[in-house]
This record gives structure tokens, sequence and C-alpha cells, in this order.
């Protein structure tokens, strides 16, 4: 499977994936996706958002007799120039575990689910997570329709050029109560386990985090004529902003980036009429987040600048019943925290039972083509989850990841 997916969306130039949401190498992921689904047997569903969905056993009967399912998996897009890890080591870890189970001859009580998120990253349309968002009721269809990439195309149009019914997508409660448990595998972000030596971590939360979109508007002019005095320079509040979301991030104990901008009309001998970036911030404290945000909004307002919030994650626990069943089964294994948002947590929020894996990551590095994973890792993650699984579609009485 990995062998597969190597090649699909990989930049040439970076070797790392621009594989994004309904474009033509996320196309690619979804037919490799219903392919793996189809070469098991598996029934293959789509939501109202497109998210694909493998069952083994019948989703709605298990919904019928009031102990839907379990489901893992995760998302085959990816960030511009992201690893191949980032999503795509849930997915294939999830098919990976389901054959183990296979291979061991367990016939699993209640059904199990694999599931590929579409539009994880939220790199073309810029929210983060909108398969599960959108299903769920956490962005309405409308709001995601009209979102917009940086070509100007929107995501109804993006829809249409994919082949589908812009108009159909929204909240998806019958696909939602089909997830009876959901334990995402992921690569880890960060060089927890690297310090604590560990190959497999079980998640705990995920930290709050959002999007904010920063608008300095100014007026194009000559580079070279132009007197300083004369000028409005978008370009110069924008600069303050970035510095002062490092500051603020410092000063409040979060986290903060501006990793992306767009600068009009964006030559190098015009002074910018307009510039847009967009602020990243996070920590294991919102009141921290919110407090550095404000600090960054007083500052952009004050240079003539608009600050729009795009998204807003509040803190997410996962489900401590679940999370400790994983833990008394998979044995000597830590709990780790993340600073990365994932589809879990966007069910977890949905009041669907939830639990990560995360799996060693030697550089520590993610989002980026640096990010990696042993083989001998990927296969302790890969049992793991079969464990797991094996548990809780095999389980029966209350603590088995069924909803209260
Ligand atoms: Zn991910």
């Amino acid at each position: 499977m990995w062998a597969e997916l190597e090649p699909v969306g990989r930049s040439e130039r970076s070797g790392g994936y621009r594989r994004f949401a309904w474009s033509r190498a996320d196309h690619d992921l979804r037919e490799w996706f219903a392919a793996e689904a189809a070469r098991r047997g598996l029934d293959l569903t789509e939501d109202r958002m497109g998210n694909q969905w493998a069952w083994w056993g019948d989703p709605d009967q298990a919904v019928r007799d009031g102990d839907p399912g379990v489901v893992t998996g995760s998302h085959l897009d990816s960030v511009p120039d992201g690893g191949a890890f980032d999503g795509p080591l849930g997915v294939v870890s999830a098919f990976s575990a389901l054959d183990a189970l296979r291979d061991n001859g367990f016939t699993p009580r209640r059904p199990i689910g694999v599931v590929n998120f579409v539009d994880e990253e939220g790199a073309r349309f810029g929210v983060a997570c909108a398969g599960s968002r959108v299903i769920t009721g956490a962005m309405t269809g409308r709001r995601a329709r009209s979102l917009t990439d940086a070509d100007g195309t929107t995501m109804a149009d993006a829809l249409q050029a994919a082949g589908r019914d812009p108009h159909q997508i929204g909240r998806d409660d019958e696909t939602v109560a089909r997830v009876g448990a959901f334990v995402e595998l992921h690569v880890e972000q960060g060089r927890a386990l690297v310090d604590l030596g560990h190959p497999v971590a079980v998640g705990t939360d995920i930290w709050p985090h959002g999007r904010w979109r920063l608008d300095f508007p100014g007026e194009a002019n000559h580079a070279g004529t132009t007197r300083l005095e004369d000028r409005h320079d978008a370009m110069l509040g924008f600069a303050g902003a970035v510095l002062a979301a490092r500051e603020a991030a410092t000063t409040h104990g979060c986290v903060a980036t501006v990793g992306k901008v767009a600068v009009t009309p964006g030559g190098v001998n015009a002074i910018p009429s307009a510039v847009t970036g967009w602020l990243d911030a996070r920590g294991a404290s919102p009141r921290a987040v919110r407090r550095a945000v404000a600090d960054v909004r007083s500052m952009v307002e004050q240079a003539g600048g608009v600050v729009s919030e795009e998204s807003w994650t509040a803190s997410t626990p996962f489900d401590a019943v679940l999370g400790a069943r994983l833990q008394t089964v998979l044995g000597d294994v830590p709990a780790l925290g993340t600073g990365a948002g994932h589809d879990a947590g966007i069910l977890a929020n949905a009041g669907v039972p939830t639990a990560m894996l995360f799996v060693r990551n030697p550089t520590g590095v993610s989002h980026s083509p640096r990010e990696h994973a042993e083989l001998s890792d990927c296969l302790e993650g890969v049992q793991a989850l079969t464990t797991v699984l094996e548990d809780l579609a095999g389980a029966q009485g209350p603590g088995a990841g069924g909803r209260a």
C-alpha cells in the first residue's frame, strides 16, 4: 500500500506532497482507497461531504442493535510540500490492522469501519478538518461551499469540477451515528516519543487552536519614485503583526505562526496595495491563546488592518474511558497531548467516543518532507491498532467504547 501511495501528488522539486482536496492527486487517492476497500470486500459508502467509509459488517444494523461500529482511519490529503506519513499512515495502518484481524480469524461482534476524511489539512480552502466539520454540523454546508482557494475557486466550484453536487454537502447525522467509537492512528508531530523511548503513545487531548486572517490595506505605487513619507505600504503593518504574534506567544505561553501571506500586486518594484496573512495560534491553555490573539488584534487594528477569525477549535479531551481502555489493553504506553488538530478532535467534540494512537517520528518534524517513521515503529502502530480493534469490536458491556 505504501509503495502505491508514494508517487501520488509528490512534488519533484521539494520531494514533499501536494495532495489538496478535490484536486487530481486527491481523486487518485480516493480511487486508491476505493480499490483497497473493494479488494477486501468492504462496503464503500460516501457521506454528504464525500468522506469515504469502508465497512466490514453492516453499520446500520449495528445502529438498530444499539451498538454502533468501531471506526479507524485518518486522511489522505496533505499540506503544501507535506510529508508522506501525516494522514496516510493512519489509513494504511487501518487496512493493515483489519487484515491482521482477518488473518487471526477474528470475527467482529460489531462492524469495523475504515475512513478517509476529505480535506483534513485545509490547505486549499483554509479550514482544517472540513470533512468532519461539515458532517458533524461544526461547519455548515453553506459556509463550506463559499470557501475560496488561492485561485478564487470556491469549494462549490471545486466539487462541481470533481463531478459532485455541491448542494449535497451538509450535516450527516446518519453517518455520524454509525460511529460508536473512533480511533485515529497518526504519526507523532513532535519529539515526545523520541525522548520517552517508546514507539507508540495513546493520545489524551488536542490543544485549543485557531486560524485568523489578517488583512492590511495599502496603496500601490512606484517603488522608485514614491517618497517614503507619501507611502501607504500594506507590508509594514503586516511585518509588525508577524513580530507581534511571536512576542504575544512568548508572553502568554502558547505558540503562534504566520506561515502564509498573499501580497497584492506582488511586484518587486511595487508598493503593496494589500497584504493578507494568516495567523495560526495554539496552546495548552485556551486563555493563553485568546490573550495572544487579542494582543495581535490590537496591534493589527492600530495599523489599520482587520483580523477575521477563520476557525476556532476549543480544547478537546479524548474520551477518558476509551483512553483508559486503550492503555489497559496496550500495557506500558505513554499518554500524550498534542498541539496538532485532527478529525478525531472534531468527532470528539460531536460526542463520539474518540481516541488516538501516535507513532514515533524520529525527526520530530511534520508538515515537511523530513517527517518520518521507521518501518518497525509503523508495524508497532499496526499491532497496537489491531489489539485495540480486537478489544473494541469483540468486547461487550460498559466501557467497550460504546455510546453512553
Ligand atoms: Zn494529519
